[in-house]
């Protein structure tokens, strides 16, 4: 080992070392430390050579070194040996740095040594943070979106229509009976059906003031409008959808206009009608692969710059479109053909729409499928 330790060459190896490396004896006393041991603990070598290693190490380590040391003498385990391990080493200002630490052992041809080496884990550590934090962000857009259209608006008011316009529902086929049941009758009472009917208009009414009271609460909602950027707002969306899409085996394509795309808008409004847009998508694409198989697995989001200021933001699939017949009856309240549907989603996307001074839309594809489209003003103070 002096051959080595007063080596020029060797000391000057391991000193180009970016990596700490020591060598110690079989008792734990540090013989070498190289400059990279120094940097990375703020010890000088005079204070680390002769001293046992162990007062690098913080507890439980320090006080079982010696032990480790001479059981792996006596026994030939190993524990680190060898194999590597990510640990802590105290440096000389008290604080802890993560490293990761390889030991490998030799015979000198008079002894045992140690060599040690130390990887400063500090920035991967900072990266993995990092990374964990950027994973943070995402999971809670992800839950503050998930809330949204939980209990936001689509949410809200399907779990608010459901409710109240089940008492006009459960009212009219109450009285319905009643109506069949005096129809019935040998001795019909004609005055009274004549007034379960009039109730059953009544309820019916009510109903309807139902969905028409919703349609204006959403107008009412104009109040949160602020300028953002079409393109980021979409871009955001489409992050969250691509989970939802990847386990359906389908990719999002995202295609934003280079130009900046200011809108006056609700944006949590703007972002429910682009995610439900792809939902439907995602949804036809599923329904359509039962009966096509090879149907292409991709749905395009694209924003473009059109006349008259305006932004288009196109939601694109190769489902299996709109059939004539439903045509007619998408937009409306309740209109669903999806068997767990709810039927509210474009009736409130068109109202959201309209509401911003836009306007929504599709158009069939040569190549089948349909695109959803929405049209907003950019830039301009919307009343
Ligand atoms: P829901 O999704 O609950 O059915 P929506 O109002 O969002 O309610 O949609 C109404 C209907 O419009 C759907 O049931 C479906 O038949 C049709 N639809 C919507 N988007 C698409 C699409 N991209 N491709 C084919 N059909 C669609």
């Amino acid at each position: 080992m002096e051959n080595l330790v007063t080596n020029d060459k060797f000391t000057a190896l391991i000193d180009a070392a970016t990596e700490g490396m020591f060598i110690i004896d079989s008792h734990g006393i540090i013989e070498v430390a190289n400059q990279a041991v120094e940097r990375l603990l703020g010890y000088d070598q005079a204070e680390l050579i002769g001293r046992n290693v162990k007062f690098l190490m913080p507890s439980p380590n320090r006080e079982q070194h010696d032990a480790y040391l001479s059981e792996h003498l006596r026994t030939g385990r190993k524990k680190i040996i060898g194999i590597g391990r990510e640990v802590e080493a105290l440096k000389k200002d008290g604080t802890l740095l993560q490293i990761y630490l390889s030991v490998g052992k030799y015979d000198d041809g008079q002894a045992i040594k140690f060599v040690g080496i130390i990887r400063d884990l500090s920035d991967l550590k900072r990266s993995e943070e990092k990374l964990e934090s950027a994973e943070n962000e995402i999971h809670e857009l992800v839950n503050n979106l998930a809330h949204v259209s939980r209990i936001g608006i689509m949410g809200e008011m399907a779990a608010g229509i459901a409710h109240e316009i089940n008492q006009p529902l459960t009212a009219i086929s109450t009285y319905a009976k009643a109506c069949i049941r005096l129809l019935k009758a040998d001795d019909k009472q004609l005055d009274e059906v004549v007034l379960a009917l009039d109730k059953i208009e009544n309820q019916a009414l009510r109903a309807g003031d139902i969905i028409r009271g919703l349609r204006t609460w959403i107008r009412e909602q104009d109040t949160k409008r602020e300028v953002s950027d079409c393109n980021s707002l979409v871009a955001e969306v489409v992050e969250i959808a691509r989970m939802d899409a990847r386990n359906s085996d389908i990719e999002l394509q995202l295609h934003l206009d280079a130009r900046p795309s200011s809108v006056v808008c609700d944006s949590i409004q703007i972002q429910q009608v682009v995610l439900n847009l792809i939902k439907n998508s995602i949804d036809a694409v599923n329904e359509y692969k039962l009966e096509k198989p090879d149907v292409k697995r991709e749905i395009l989001i694209h924003t473009e710059h059109c006349e008259h200021e305006r932004i288009k933001v196109t939601v694109t699939d190769y489902g299996p479109g709109i059939s004539d017949n439903d045509a007619d009856s998408l937009f409306d309240p309740f209109f669903t053909t999806k068997q767990t549907g709810m039927g509210m989603g474009l009736s409130i996307c068109q109202t959201i729409i309209r509401a911003h001074g836009g306007e929504l839309g599709y158009l069939s594809n040569l190549q089948g499928g349909t695109s959803f489209y929405f049209i907003l003003p950019t830039s301009i103070e919307i009343k």
